[in-house]
């Protein structure tokens, strides 16, 4: 059995998903679980639904009439002005108007979940209608009864135990009697013990696929993007980046960690704890080799540099004069995982502890003010966070240059990676 997964961007529009069948009818004499997110930006549109319904909500039955015609149009585009995606359609934003009709509740992040989550909802449905029509008969079924989380919303923590029950229940007796066939389910959404809607943090489509590989016992996942495998570079950036053949669970780990947008950094642990092997390959050209990741390869060293904007460097100092020691460290870090701030690089003097962080104000401004309580909190905004992975002089130099007109606030480095905080 093989898992796929397809991001947002390889079901963006009509020819897209008709890219997609060709790619499955390659497959036809496999057994496939094929997880697919939300159509091009759809998640980005649904976070602004979200945002009209807390604060502007005359402005929400326009965004819905809009997220539906454009779900209705690729529809008619690939099947046809009457097509068995209509009626599914009406099913679901019917159950999308019930949601928002609801007055909010006081928990922002169990309203995002049970809203954004539409977005997989509807790409799915509409392309396995699809499939159907074309005669690539797939099985839809829906990852939150598949995927077991506790009620983190927005971030929920997989509990591996009840999903492999569910997992195994549902799609081995699909595969039981059938060499071939494909389960087509939602990437990113998974339910609670209540049958609560939860999601697994943004982009975590890649981190299903690998949740349903690790209990299918999979013996492969392929990820397939709009690149031709994983980059060194973001080429948008940086005109020469070139793809990385083979790369190990652990070089992968480490390039997520730091932000390079090659894959969900949650991905890699259960691929890892199975060795599945994952490959990244372009979904524009299936036959092409893509990248490779296993426990063991011959890894060339190259640089690789991740660019992060847009963050925020806080800098938390006793009201006292007293030295940051242990404790005033396990206070400030406690604070911080309370608020769930994800640590970019962190750096500590005898009076001043300093962490670079995604500048994301919602989850940032209760946890200054927690801070503020005991510290004298100073923060710098529109900082731009540089790794580079497998450093050398030569590289250094090219951000240096790249970014000249920009001051070095910090240079932290060790032997495989620098990370320098530029404003
Ligand atoms: N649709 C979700 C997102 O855009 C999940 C994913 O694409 O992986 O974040
Ligand atoms: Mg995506």
């Amino acid at each position: 059995m093989k898992v796929f997964k397809f991001g947002g961007a390889s079901v963006k529009d009509a020819p897209a998903i008709e890219n997609l069948k060709n790619i499955l009818h390659h497959y036809e004499d496999e057994q496939l679980v094929v997880v697919i997110s939300a159509m091009g930006k759809t998640t980005n549109f649904l976070e602004k639904l979200l945002d009209a319904y807390y604060h502007a909500p005359e402005n929400v039955p326009a965004l819905i009439a809009e997220l539906r015609t454009n779900h209705e149009t690729v529809a008619e585009q690939l099947m046809g002005v009457e097509n068995p995606f209509l009626p599914q359609s009406e099913r679901l934003f019917t159950l999308l108007n019930e949601q928002l009709q609801r007055p909010t509740s006081d928990n922002f992040d169990y309203d995002y979940d049970r809203i954004v989550s539409f977005g997989e909802l509807l790409s799915t449905t509409l392309i396995s209608a699809y499939l159907n029509t074309q005669g690539v008969e797939t099985q839809w079924l829906d990852a939150r009864q598949l995927i077991r989380t506790d009620n983190t919303y927005r971030e929920g923590h997989v509990d591996w135990a009840v999903t492999q029950k569910l997992v195994c229940n549902t799609i081995n007796p699909y595969f039981q009697n059938r060499t071939h066939g494909i389960v087509l389910t939602q990437g990113f959404i998974a339910g609670t013990a209540e049958n609560q809607t939860t999601t697994l943090g943004r982009e975590g489509s890649d981190y299903s696929a690998a949740i349903l590989a690790y209990t299918l016992d999979a013996e492969c996942v392929t990820v397939w993007k709009d690149v031709p495998g994983i980059l060194n570079a973001d080429p948008k950036r940086f005109p020469d980046a070139v793809k990385i053949d083979r790369l190990t669970y652990h070089e992968t780990v480490e390039l997520a960690y730091y932000g390079a947008s090659v894959i969900h950094p949650k991905t890699l642990k259960p691929l890892h704890n199975k060795q599945i092997p994952l490959y990244v390959k372009s979904f524009f050209h299936p036959e092409n080799e893509g990248s490779m990741i296993t426990k063991d390869a011959d890894l060339k060293e190259i640089p690789s540099f991740i660019v992060k904007d847009n963050q925020l460097l806080i800098s938390v100092s006793p009201r006292d004069f007293s030295i940051i020691g242990v404790e005033n460290l396990s206070i400030i870090l406690d604070v911080l995982a309370k608020y769930r701030v994800k640590i970019n690089l962190i750096q500590n003097s005898a009076l001043t502890f300093s962490v670079c962080t995604d500048n994301v104000p919602l989850r940032l401004k209760p946890c200054i003010e927690e801070l503020q309580e005991e510290f004298i909190v100073k923060f710098n905004d529109g900082i731009r966070l540089v790794t580079i992975r497998h450093y050398d002089k030569d590289s250094e130099k090219e951000v240096l240059a790249m970014f000249s007109n920009e001051d070095v606030l910090i240079r932290q480095s060790n032997r495989h990676t620098i990370q320098l905080v530029l404003k």
